[in-house]
């Protein structure tokens, strides 16, 4: 199937056919029409040329996230921009790399950063500042509002870059990921179909907007469909449970999930208003799913994506959910396990997990090198991660390749230990890496954190459990504990941080009680 245009010819098909419907609820009582949204990404897309934007230009964002935040998404899309959204977390040096490489036209921050930033960033006169705050002021908004509701959305190609995000960057340098109208369209519409949403679903926004979950998977998902969305500043436990009654889908990351659980006002009543809860991003363990099963009665659909294929496998709505199992290949979308030779392998058997198919980006912004090393020769995109595929076709990640432990000769998969550890009934959840070690050339280091601090299992007693239930070149030579695990903002463990910590003996600073 083809996916030509502009991607937000999918979002305007439902401003003009019901202007009035609710689309964004904020925290406020305020409802935000189809229209307003419609009017104000209009106004956004008038305020970007007139400063002189044009076509293919990036606009690099750092705000809160905020309706105002998501029209102005909407406004660079439409005009045909390209929309580069930055963490609010980075730091000023973490900016001047990525404005540096992204060469925007503009650069929109928050109103209380600017002065601090114009002095430490030094980016090009060329470069245009503008600002905007998560309650609707700021230089960019005034101008937007000065600025007319009617644009004609820009015609352009599907193939033409929407889109460039950097990549989370857990390891190394980020790299821009150019994602294209196509892209976006292809999830978007893929999704929504998969997931059955329709004009009555309200889905509760929790996540980020500068990252893909948030951004395709969630807005844009619910945005295409014509549904509602409860949009959340971010994620609260407080927030989100008095929100669950209004709303019919909730998406997250294992994080949302844990902190839901830990809280006792989580009742299957409260959720009975639910149709979908979906979980992404990082692996969220057998038992959590059960867990969740069995407090709410509902089973998550566990789905995986990365921002360079936007989506790529999803539980199904129908059939069974699978615990500890991130699904079936999308529609429309290829996906096989390879070897180093990028040889497909059979059923069953670990390999690297390598997708083709129109939600792919368009490779890495100016690192055509990079890019094509990423690429197999017959166009499938090598994901870095290790998994394998069922008789069933449902795929389940060993974890990235690079977390890949080869210690003595031997392949040990952190995931196939972590389950063993989390199935401690002290264990909370576990991460395992891989450190040097001068015979084995690596050795394996497990990092558990306990229920209670108080009732941490001791090394010797989590040596014993692996033991019984592993080979023995997968046991751990060392446990440590510790009260939480490191993570960036989307839920993923920051393995690189706990492999420093654990060579540099760091992890004595970070642990509340150490190994025996
Ligand atoms: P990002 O580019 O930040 O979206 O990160 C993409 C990576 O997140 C993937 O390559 C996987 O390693 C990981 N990931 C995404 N979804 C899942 C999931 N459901 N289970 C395990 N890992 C996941």
């Amino acid at each position: 199937m083809n996916y030509p245009g502009n991607f937000y010819q999918h979002i305007e098909r439902h401003a003009l056919a019901a202007p009035d419907a609710p689309c964004v609820y904020t925290g406020s009582d305020e409802v935000l029409s189809r229209d307003w949204l419609h009017a104000m990404a209009g106004r956004y897309a008038n305020a970007l040329l007139a400063l002189g934007c044009v076509r293919g230009d990036r606009v690099a964002v750092q705000v809160e996230k905020s309706a105002q935040a998501l029209c102005l998404y909407l406004g660079c899309v439409r005009a045909g921009l390209v929309f580069l959204p930055l963490n609010t977390a980075y730091t000023p040096d973490e900016l001047a790399f990525l404005l540096g490489d992204a060469k925007p036209a503009l650069f929109v921050c928050r109103p209380s950063h600017k002065q601090q930033l114009q002095a430490q960033l030094k980016l090009p006169p060329a470069v245009k500042w503008m600002d905007l705050d998560a309650n609707g002021t700021g230089s960019l908004y005034d101008l937007a509002r000065a600025c007319v509701p009617r644009f004609d959305t820009c015609a352009v190609d599907g193939e033409d870059m929407a889109c460039l995000m950097y990549t989370s960057g857990t390891t190394g340098r980020p790299k821009g990921a150019m994602l294209s109208h196509r892209a976006m369209s292809y999830c978007a519409l893929t999704l929504g179909g998969l997931w059955q949403f329709s004009q009555a679903d309200v889905l509760l926004h929790a996540l980020p907007i500068f990252h893909g979950h948030g951004l395709f998977v969630s807005c844009n998902v619910a945005l295409a469909a014509g549904a509602g969305m409860l949009f959340q500043p971010g994620f609260n436990v407080d927030a989100v449970l008095a929100a669950l009654p209004q709303a019919s889908v909730l998406m997250g990351v294992p994080t949302y999930v844990h902190r839901l659980l830990a809280d006792a006002r989580l009742t299957p009543e409260l959720c009975a208003h639910m149709r979908l809860f979906t979980c992404g991003s990082a692996p969220l363990s057998a038992e959590v799913h059960r867990a969740f099963e069995a407090r709410t009665a509902h089973r998550i659909v566990e789905r995986y994506g990365a921002t360079e294929a936007m989506i790529i496998s999803s539980n199904p709505m129908n059939g069974e959910r699978r615990p500890g199992s991130v699904g079936l290949a999308l529609p429309g979308l290829d996906m096989r396990i390879a070897d180093t030779q990028d040889e497909p392998l059979p059923v069953g058997e670990i390999g690297m997990i390598q997708v083709r198919g129109p939600g792919l980006f368009s490779g890495y912004w100016q690192l055509p090198q990079q890019t094509q090393q990423e690429f197999t020769p017959d166009g499938y995109f090598r994901t870095g991660d290790l998994g394998f595929v069922d008789d069933n076709g449902y795929l389940s990640i060993t974890g990235r390749a690079k977390d890949l432990i080869i210690s003595g000769g031997y392949n040990v998969y952190p995931v196939e230990v972590e389950t063993v550890i989390n199935q401690m009934p002290q264990v909370q959840e576990s991460a395992v890496v891989g450190v040097p070690h001068p015979d084995f050339g690596e050795t394996v280091v497990a990092v558990l954190v306990p229920h209670d601090m108080k009732h941490a299992p001791t090394a010797a007693e989590v040596i014993a459990w692996t033991r019984e239930r592993l080979a023995n070149y997968k046991l751990p030579k060392q446990v440590l504990v510790l009260a939480e695990l490191p993570r960036n903002t989307m839920g993923k463990v920051l393995k690189a941080t706990l492999r420093e910590w654990v060579v540099q003996g760091k992890w004595q600073m970070n642990l509340k009680s150490s190994h025996d």
